[in-house]
């Protein structure tokens, strides 16, 4: 199947959408391609049709935000100006002389090919969690923290009964308050962040006074639903059991109200499952304080560590990257010719700025498509909000931190490479016997990061154990692909351009 559009969107959540609209309005077509069911992306992840949600607003902030979204884009697709493709798992971007193909795989199999030529890209592709491993962090019942929220929204689902929220980062905070409000019971929220360097960062948090608000709303949920915070805390470990069993997916919750207590699908019989976890506080140089630790009973453990962007399809079409972002100018514009670049994968800023920077990009591009040069004025209040939001954002990330010495709570029998099985001592062997001094060398050596998710979820750990920083992967394919389709690409457009 090939799609002909004068703009492709790659990613539907608030940045994709915004730029869709913005530009569809001002006359381009535009296809968004995403790999979700729906659109909506991580922030705005809406229940499938057939689940029957009463009131999915129930489990979402800013749901007015999401309406005018969703209105915007039946409205550009009822009139024929955007095209939504879902289902479609984008692998790679080509660009040729005339514009670029989009090339993507379709449906859960992700087996068929799908093919969108164009003469822009806009990537807006997000970002993904990043977990940092510890004892015990690959049992059953241990789950990511947008993943348990991704149950919750997508799925109506909860992870378990009661649940420890862990790690670090902003989104603890709707995590933990998402889940109790939907019935779960947590019985912890434990955050590695020093509330001191908070204070630190007063006035760019006082620069945004309704995230402020929003902080707010969290706090007073927390203590409503008698959630115990333990900040400059870690889990050290995460501990097994057979004795209570469990549920493979938790309970259901309609509407954002709890279906009862009772359990769907099957018990967890026989193998071993979360049943408790063990935090302790940290000292001022980040380690774990003696004497401290503390055990907590839970059947889930909803973990993160903050937030990574997805690169990957701009590190193959040549964008240049800052650090592990997609680098763009004022209009959005990565130094790649035809390629735009918005939301979380220029930069971890959550869904306002995602829309503002999207906003701005579909502006850009409609101006840029016409042969003229865009009037800045035109967004201006969109680039006062990206100003400010990225300065709050900077402070952000500059306070929420893992702990110093969380490479210390990995020990050689801990899997760090859940995909190839490698564990921490494996690694350490590769760095202090072997010599291996960053993440390519240590992944030679030990397989660590060479099976299905190519390093996603261990990159930062192996960086992290072998004392180096994380640098962008440049992997070929944003997905894994048949080789058949490999053989075949391209066939619509013969040959590209590039390298
Ligand atoms: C798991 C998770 C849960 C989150 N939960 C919350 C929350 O509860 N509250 C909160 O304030 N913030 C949350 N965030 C952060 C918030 O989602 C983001 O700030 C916001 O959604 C960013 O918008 P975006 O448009 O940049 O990217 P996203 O909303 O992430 O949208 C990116 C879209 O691109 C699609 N995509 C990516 N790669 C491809 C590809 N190769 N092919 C096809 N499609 C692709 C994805 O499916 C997704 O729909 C969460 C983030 C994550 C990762």
């Amino acid at each position: 199947m090939t799609e002909r559009a004068r703009l492709a969107v790659v990613g539907a959540g608030p940045a994709g959408l915004a730029a869709a609209i913005a530009a569809s309005a001002r006359g381009v077509h535009v296809t968004v391609i995403d790999s979700g069911a729906d659109a909506g992306g991580q922030f705005y992840r809406q229940p499938a049709d057939d689940l029957g949600a009463r009131r999915p607003q129930a489990l979402h902030h800013q749901w007015h935000t999401w309406e005018r979204l969703r209105d915007g884009l039946r409205a550009h697709i009822a009139a024929g100006r955007i095209t939504h493709l879902r289902d479609h798992h984008v692998w790679l971007v080509q660009r040729h002389l005339n514009g670029f193909t989009v090339h993507a795989l379709l449906g859960p199999e992700q087996e068929r090919p799908a093919e969108v030529l164009a003469d822009a890209v806009l990537l807006a592709t997000g970002g993904h969690e990043k977990v940092l491993p510890f004892p015990g962090w690959t049992l059953p019942g241990v789950v990511t923290a947008g993943g348990a929220q991704a149950m919750l929204k997508g799925a109506l689902v909860l992870p378990g009964r009661i649940a420890v929220v862990a790690g670090t980062g902003p989104l603890l905070l709707p995590v933990a308050t998402g889940l109790a409000a939907a019935g779960l019971e947590v019985a912890a929220l434990v955050e590695s962040a020093d509330p001191k360097a908070f204070l630190r960062h007063g006035r760019a948090f006082a620069a945004q006074p309704a995230k402020l608000a929003e902080g707010a709303q969290y706090a007073a949920a927390l203590l409503r639903h008698r959630v115990r915070t333990y900040a400059r805390h870690t889990v050290v470990e995460a501990h097994g059991g057979t004795a209570h069993g469990g549920t493979a997916d938790g309970d259901t919750a309609h509407g954002g109200e709890v279906r009862g207590g009772q359990a769907r699908g099957g018990e967890v019989r026989g193998g071993e499952r979360l049943e408790a976890v063990t935090v302790a506080a940290l000292d001022a140089d980040g380690r774990v304080r003696p004497g401290t630790e503390r055990r907590i009973a839970c059947d889930t453990l909803a973990v993160g560590h903050g937030m990574l962007p997805h690169t990957d399809l701009a590190e193959t079409l040549g964008c240049r990257l800052d650090g592990l972002d997609v680098r763009v100018d004022d209009e959005q514009r990565t130094d790649v010719a035809g390629v735009w670049a918005a939301g979380e994968t220029t930069g971890i800023g959550g869904a306002a700025l995602s829309l503002a920077e999207g906003h701005i990009a579909g502006r850009s591009i409609a101006a840029r498509l016409a042969g003229t040069e865009p009037d800045p004025r035109g967004w201006a209040a969109a680039a006062r909000s990206r100003t400010r939001l990225r300065r709050f954002f900077a402070a952000v990330d500059a306070a929420y931190a893992p702990p110093a010495r969380w490479t210390e709570l990995i020990t050689d029998e801990t899997v760090v490479c859940r995909c190839e099985e490698v564990t921490g001592g494996a690694i350490r062997e590769a760095v202090d016997e072997l010599g291996a001094g960053d993440v390519r060398t240590v992944k030679l050596l030990t397989r660590a990061g060479m099976g299905w998710c190519q390093g996603r979820m261990c990159a930062a750990a192996v960086a992290g154990l072998a004392g180096c920083a994380l640098a962008p992967s440049r992997r070929p394919f944003a997905r894994p692909v048949p080789l058949g389709v490999l053989a075949r690409a391209g066939e619509a457009t013969g040959e590209p351009e590039d390298d």
